[in-house]
């Protein structure tokens, strides 16, 4: 019996040491991935109230936000990052970006990247010319995804050459200076991919794998935290954040 109730005790000092291991700060920079931020209930939104309480909640836990340039920096060792730097991404450059997200980012001095899908801009639902240089004004960077949103580990390499460099030669025109990163879409990509970028001037490049970024990982396959809607308020939002941690832990 009491064989048992050791074996039981060890078994429990096990398990809290696995959990305390799991919940421990994995030490790696965050990617939040959104797409638009309305009250329309759509597949790809997230209300604005539940963005405003996840801004309010990174400030409150001491977060500061980066940009992808810095972020890329810092993971090629040529800069340094605050202590609790996260990256806050939006993907396709929606209207509301601009309209709902850029207030929210402003009211609590966070910055952020919008990835710009070039072919879209100024159609319906997406944001305009103006408006880009406005969000660039204020603080907010740009990247590219790419001219038409296609799965670039579908083409073949001169059109995968094309969608990089054409989507970045256009935003450098219309925008003025650098575009120095990209969101490939779908998330989806593969190796030749790598050198592409690299030779297009890209420093680093979102991919659709859960998880955090650590100096030495792979600058053109950051992983990213998609933040859908929310079904149970800001516990599903801090629940993201540490089941990234624990992915990276496990790299999986
Ligand atoms: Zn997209």
């Amino acid at each position: 019996m009491s064989r048992l109730r050791s074996g039981l005790a060890l078994l429990a000092a096990l398990v809290a040491a696995l959990i305390a291991w799991l919940a421990y700060p994995a030490g790696g920079v965050p990617i939040l991935a959104y797409h638009q931020v309305n009250d329309e209930g759509g597949k790809y939104s997230i209300s604005i109230r539940d963005f405003g309480e996840q801004m309010a909640y990174l400030t409150q836990q001491g977060y500061t936000a980066v940009t992808m340039a810095q972020l890329a920096d810092f993971m090629a060792g040529e800069g340094p990052l605050p202590p609790k730097a996260v990256v806050i991404t939006f993907d396709d450059g929606y209207a509301d970006n601009f309209t709902n997200a850029l207030p929210i980012l402003e009211k609590y001095g966070l910055k952020a990247t919008v990835f710009i899908i070039t072919d879209k801009v100024g159609q319906p639902g997406y944001l305009a010319w103006d408006e880009i240089r406005q969000m660039r004004s204020r603080g907010i960077e740009i990247g590219s995804h790419t001219l038409g949103h296609l799965a670039l580990n579908e083409l073949d390499m001169p059109e995968k050459v094309r969608q990089v460099t054409v989507s970045k030669a256009i935003l450098e025109k219309e925008l003025g200076g650098q575009i120095g990163v990209l969101a490939y879409p779908y998330g989806l990509f593969d190796a030749t991919l790598f050198d592409i970028l690299r030779s297009a001037g890209y420093k680093g490049a979102c991919a659709g794998v859960n998880g955090l970024n650590k100096p030495g990982d792979n600058p053109y396959s950051l992983k990213r935290i998609n933040v859908g809607r929310d079904r149970i308020g800001l516990a599903e939002f801090r629940l993201r954040l540490l089941r990234a941690g624990i992915y990276s832990k496990l790299s999986l």
